[in-house]
């Protein structure tokens, strides 16, 4: 079994040990959640100063232009395409990824009531995150679609008749860190007749991703997990060109416009991906996830996501056999799976009881994961989370972090009931 001075030789041979400098970590936090907020780039406070103070406060209006906030949608957009195999141009970051899947799916729905009027469904998991399950609620209930979730992976395939509109699925499940087959699922969408959606929120950033040789059709991702575009950062979203001029998004505001500033009475929509665009964009939270994601293109020169998804396995794998040796006997289940090509970039431990007070006494001792509850209905017991971002952790922060869930379990310290008392946001 791997030793503390493992660890340390292991991060002492780290090639990607200097990306670590990015960051404006605390000192002395072990940080397992930046698969729900990334942590804060080193360069974005005095950038985001520069934006507030100079093109903002000095520039005004003319900063539109002077500054480049008018491109700044496409210009991250485009950064955010390398990461995910998208062509330049082919990607914007706006809004939020719950408005921008409404928008895809949207679209997506219009395409095949004009294509293939007989398909009337879209199937999804039923462990994919609420929000994109809600959203297509909404939708099916107003376009007159229905919504069909299956319980397991497996049961995709026979899902998929040929009643079947849109295949809607999350690549790397938030909850169980579980990694679809893109190109496998898409290529079964397809062989049915119906259309490929993915949600990129724990993938963008986290594995590599590769839209074109996927078989995606449409695609939508976050800025704030694995971007460390900062709280609330914006979304991107992404249209295969074959599509993308097809048809108009439902939120057709004047940014999706073929010439905005012509402010003509009617609608013309913008060729290609800006007409995904809706409103005005926040320029400022645009300017911190452009640090963010320059953070993650850091690691191109030494070897981009490939380089970093290695690091991530290795992150997990030594992660997963640590909690597997020093906590057996605990009541902690694998709940990741452990092949390579099933697993994102995260480790999701079931436990029957306990597992939100575990959280909270590990956060009090400065390891930060997080908690999401179980569903007693289904068997699913609660899970602590722990995300690995190979951007900033190391292999002595999986050490530091193992030692201290042992402590914690040893102990019995989170019976406290200060560790059992639940706050508004887990
Ligand atoms: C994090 C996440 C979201 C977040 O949506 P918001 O609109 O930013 O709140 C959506 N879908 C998935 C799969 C996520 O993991």
């Amino acid at each position: 079994m791997a030793t503390l001075n493992d660890c340390r030789e292991r991060d002492a041979q780290d090639p990607l040990r200097a990306l670590r400098e990015h960051f404006m970590l605390p000192e002395g936090l072990v940080y397992l959640d930046g698969n729900s907020l990334g942590v804060l780039p080193r360069a974005a406070p005095a950038r985001m100063a520069q934006a507030v103070g100079e093109e903002w406060g000095r520039g005004l209006i003319g900063s539109w232009n002077e500054a480049g906030w008018y491109a700044l949608p496409t210009r991250v957009g485009d950064k955010i395409g390398r990461l995910v195999g998208a062509a330049p141009g082919e990607v914007v970051t706006t809004d939020s990824t719950s408005v921008n899947l409404f928008k895809v799916l949207s679209a997506a729905l219009s395409m095949v009531a004009q294509d293939a009027p007989g398909r009337r469904v879209i199937v999804s998991e039923r462990d994919n995150f609420p929000t994109d399950l809600y959203i297509a609620e909404a939708l099916c209930r107003e376009r007159g679609f229905t919504l069909r979730l299956v319980d397991e992976p497996d049961a995709l395939a026979d899902a998929l008749q040929p009643d079947v509109a849109l295949l809607m699925l999350t690549q790397v499940n938030y909850r169980t860190g579980a990694l679809h087959d893109m190109a496998q699922l898409s290529a079964q969408a397809h062989a049915c007749g119906a259309l490929a959606v993915w949600d990129l929120a724990h993938s963008a950033g986290a594995v590599p991703v590769d839209l074109h040789a996927g078989g995606a059709d449409f695609a939508v991702g976050c800025g704030y997990k694995y971007l460390n575009g900062g709280p609330g950062a914006p979304a991107f979203v992404w249209v295969h060109p074959r599509h993308v001029d097809r048809f108009w998004q439902p939120l057709a505001g004047w940014w999706s416009h073929a010439a905005p500033f012509e402010f003509t009475p009617g609608y013309q929509p913008a060729a290609g991906i800006a007409r995904y665009l809706c409103g005005t964009p926040p320029v400022l939270s645009l300017t911190a996830l452009e640090c963010g994601v320059d953070t993650v293109l850091a690691a191109e020169p030494l070897g981009g996501m490939a380089a970093l998804r290695e690091k991530s396995l290795a992150l997990t794998d030594l992660f997963i056999a640590l909690v597997e040796s020093r906590c057996a006997g605990h009541g902690l289940s694998l709940v990741t799976p452990r092949e390579h090509a099933r697993r994102g970039s995260q480790v999701c431990l079931a436990r029957a009881e306990g597992a939100y007070a575990i959280v909270q006494a590990l956060i009090a001792r400065g390891v930060v994961g997080d908690f999401r509850a179980g569903d007693a209905a289904r068997g699913r017991e609660d899970i602590l989370r722990f995300g690995f971002t190979p951007l900033y952790l190391g292999f002595e922060d999986v050490w530091q972090a193992v030692e201290q869930l042992v402590q914690v379990l040893e102990t019995g310290e989170w019976r406290r009931p200060d560790f059992n008392r639940k706050q508004a946001v887990t």
